[in-house]
């Protein structure tokens, strides 16, 4: 749960600057607003966090990946290639710009296999989408390096890793972009919210002007008087997200190192298993520990070891079996049921590739995901709490 575990006075001080101003909007009444930017300072605390040049606030994790694959400009024709485990947001963003997603395997980090790039690519792949799932970081560096080779841009979904890294490096600021998710279950919550980060200024001024109905944001004029450049859509953060996030943004290496104490306690519980394994986290220095994920020999063992754990009151999940982060298992998306009746993009006669979900072209996933169980790591975990979970492991396992 993280963020929303920390609400407290940091964010009722925010907000109530907020709302003595009374202006929710961060555009235009500049002179109302009493100096209250929260948009503004909240996107620049976070790219200077990312170290990252530009950050865009937008209204959530999903928005982001739109607007980003729109600043990219990906869109009807194109496909992009995204792990078979992530969330569904990944995959209709890439709908709702009007490109095909590419389903492809997943490696031991459970994160986009950077050897996928060469085997799944099309003529038609415009991008790469590695999505850092449960908080810990993919092979990022060898999939940017392959990327770029074959020219391919690179979109990072971050949603669920922020402040996490690889060698030192924030997540999110590897790519050409990267999205970030502050809805409520996530490391830093607004409720509802988002963030793109980028270091090209194009890139940041094409989400910036899509974001909001392609307004130039021209300092010098009024907001009525500013230029129009594309045409784009609503999508603006507000301030009392904005000043959510400049709370919680200050809380988030805290969440981290708590959740890493947490995580290790529970991970030297585990180590005793006899068949036990761990997530092939490629920087275990750069985990954020949101979630530990822990393998057995094979699928039987890791159901039969998930019973035991629920019997004693330790919940984990299955991803293979999970209904909303495994691609073959959304059957309305298998179907392709998008919104409209036509079925677009899925029958676009601009796109020249043509488009399979199997099972088959995933093993690495099918083996992986199905043997692996996952729990969630919180910010607050008391002594009692861990000793519990610790001691369920332990009965967990003698009656394996
Ligand atoms: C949460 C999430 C999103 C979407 O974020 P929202 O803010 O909920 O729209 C996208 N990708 C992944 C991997 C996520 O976990």
């Amino acid at each position: 749960m993280a963020g929303a575990e920390m609400i407290g006075k940091e964010e009722i001080k925010e907000i109530m600057d907020v709302l003595e101003t009374g202006i929710l909007i961060r555009y235009n009444f500049d002179k109302e607003r009493n100096g209250v930017f929260k948009c503004r300072e909240f996107e620049e605390a976070f790219a200077q966090y990312c170290g990252s040049k530009y950050a865009l606030g937008v209204t959530s994790g999903s928005a982001a990946l739109k607007v980003a694959l729109t600043a990219l400009d990906v869109g009807p024709g194109d496909d992009v290639l995204v792990p078979a485990f992530t969330f569904l947001a990944t995959y209709e963003a890439v709908l709702e710009v009007g490109a095909i997603p590419i389903m492809v395997d997943i490696d031991e980090s459970l994160n986009l296999d950077p050897l996928e790039i060469e085997k799944k690519k099309t003529p038609y792949t415009k991008a790469v989408i590695p999505v850092h799932m449960c908080g810990a970081p993919a092979n990022i560096d060898k999939i940017v390096e392959i990327a770029k080779k074959y020219n391919l841009l690179v979109l990072e979904d971050n949603a669920q890793g922020c402040g996490a890294s690889f060698k030192g490096k924030k997540l999110g600021s590897f790519g050409d972009m990267g999205i970030f998710s502050f809805d409520y279950v996530k490391t830093v919550t607004t409720g509802e919210g988002g963030m793109v980060i980028t270091n090209s200024v194009d890139l940041y001024h094409r989400a910036e002007w899509y974001h909001d109905h392609g307004h130039d944001h021209n300092p010098k004029v009024s907001r009525a008087l500013e230029g129009r450049t594309i045409l784009g859509f609503n999508y603006r953060m507000n301030e009392l997200q904005g000043a959510m996030g400049l709370a919680q943004l200050r809380k988030l290496d805290y969440i981290i190192a708590e959740q890493r104490k947490n995580k290790q306690a529970i991970m030297d519980a585990l180590a005793q298993v006899p068949g036990v394994g761990f997530r092939g986290i490629p920087d275990r220095e750069g985990d954020s520990a949101t979630f530990l994920a822990f393998n057995l020999p094979d699928e039987n063992t890791a159901q039969r070891f998930q019973n035991m754990l629920s019997a004693e009151g330790v919940d984990t999940t299955c991803y293979k079996r999970n209904l909303w982060h495994y691609v073959p298992n959304w059957e309305h998306f298998l179907a392709k049921s998008t919104a409209n009746s036509k079925k677009y993009p899925f029958n676009d006669p601009t796109y020249k590739g043509k488009i399979a979900y199997l099972r088959e072209s995933i093993p690495q996933a099918e083996d992986l995901l199905g043997r692996t169980l996952v729990m969630g790591i919180a910010v607050k975990m008391s002594p009692e709490k861990i000793n519990q979970i610790k001691k369920g492991i332990e009965q967990a396992a003698k009656n394996m």
